[in-house]
């Protein structure tokens, strides 16, 4: 896999682009307005992994209150701003760490260029935030929908750039997946900044993460892609926990446990899924990346388990459990989340050790 090398930006500590590892973002769910709601969220948002946080900027209140909510937290805040110029302003004013701006929704070129002045004197970035449900409903209206979202976003960046500007992050976002990545390959060559990836309007977690990790799992398969935020209609720790697994999955960031655990069969001989199940809710403890195999039988067992930090491979009425590949014991069926919870515990202390 060899990534695109893109133009590295600062959001406030954090670097996006070039070879810095892809970056999770999500976004605040609670009325900015509410300081204190919002802060708890940020936090929480800290605590399950997120490294950049957007806030929604609906009114002046709101693009006030950063200013505020920036003294409580640790995590880089991006305005989130539509409609309104005054607002990015207001936001800047405030000390936020980053604007996202709507192209669709902000086409003004002098209101435009006093936000790029603004920006450019305290060097905050600005994300080209292209969105298939907001493009200006008179252009190109003939061309295809990722070719029209690219050509709304070059527009946007070339006034940008016309105006000295360069700390430019873009985003190329639908609900449909294959428009989605259309849009982004097209981009990708034609300019250098990062790119923050994500299918917008994804759904409940149990379809949001599936489009997503196809939408943007193809797209970090091919090397595109700086920075991701997963849109899910859940707690945006969900977001956080499904942006980690997409790129946990491709080897791209480490960050918890992994659990391997086998689908069951007929030739299972212990009850895998309620094992799984139970093991996995015990690993929600765990924050260092770890490998944990729950597996039914020998034909794969013992294999997967061996190649795991800790593991354990079902056998008739016990299972025998493995660490680091060698074989620890062998315990009865009845005693076997409780003997693999200890190992799991015992290895985590032993590698603090
Ligand atoms: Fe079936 Fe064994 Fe494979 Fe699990 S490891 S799916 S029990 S064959």
């Amino acid at each position: 896999m060899t990534r695109r090398v893109s133009r590295p930006i600062r959001i406030g500590r954090v670097t996006v682009g070039g070879d810095t590892p892809v970056v999770v973002q999500s976004m605040t769910k609670t009325d900015t307005r509410d300081v204190s709601s919002t802060i708890k969220q940020i936090e929480q948002l800290r605590d399950c992994g997120c490294e950049i946080v957007r806030v929604a900027v609906p009114d002046k209140e709101a693009a006030e209150n950063i200013s505020v909510i920036k003294k409580s937290v640790s995590l880089p805040l991006i305005a989130d701003i539509h409609f309104d110029y005054r607002l990015a302003l207001a936001a800047l004013e405030a000390g936020v760490d980053g604007l996202r701006l709507n192209p669709g929704n902000i086409r003004d070129k002098e209101q435009i260029a006093k936000v790029v002045a603004a920006a450019k004197e305290r060097e905050i970035p600005i994300r080209v935030g292209v969105n298939a449900g907001s493009l200006p409903t008179n252009f190109e209206l003939d061309a295809p929908l990722s070719e029209r979202m690219v050509n709304v976003a070059l527009k946007q960046i070339k006034l940008l750039e016309s105006l000295d500007f360069n700390l430019i992050k873009v985003s190329l976002k639908a609900f449909d997946v294959p428009t989605t990545i259309q849009a982004y390959q097209l981009i990708a060559d034609k300019i250098p900044y990062p790119l923050h990836l994500g299918i917008t309007e994804a759904g409940l977690p149990q379809y949001g993460a599936i489009r997503s990790a196809v939408g943007i799992g193809i797209l970090l398969y091919q090397g595109i892609g700086d920075t991701i935020r997963v849109s899910l209609t859940a707690h945006p720790c969900e977001e956080v926990f499904v942006a980690y697994e997409i790129l946990k999955s491709l080897g791209l960031r480490q960050r918890g446990p992994t659990l391997v655990s086998c689908p069951s069969c007929g030739r299972a001989e212990v009850d895998i899924i309620a094992l799984a199940e139970a093991v996995d809710e015990y690993l929600k403890k765990i924050t260092k990346p770890t490998k944990v195999a729950v597996m039914g039988c020998i034909v794969n067992g013992p294999g997967e388990a061996r190649d795991s930090d800790v593991g354990i491979a079902g056998g008739k009425g016990k299972g025998i459990i493995f660490r680091k590949g060698e074989i620890v014991k062998t315990v009865t069926e009845e005693n076997l989340v409780e003997a693999l919870m200890a190992e799991i515990d015992s290895f985590s202390l032993a590698r603090e050790g």
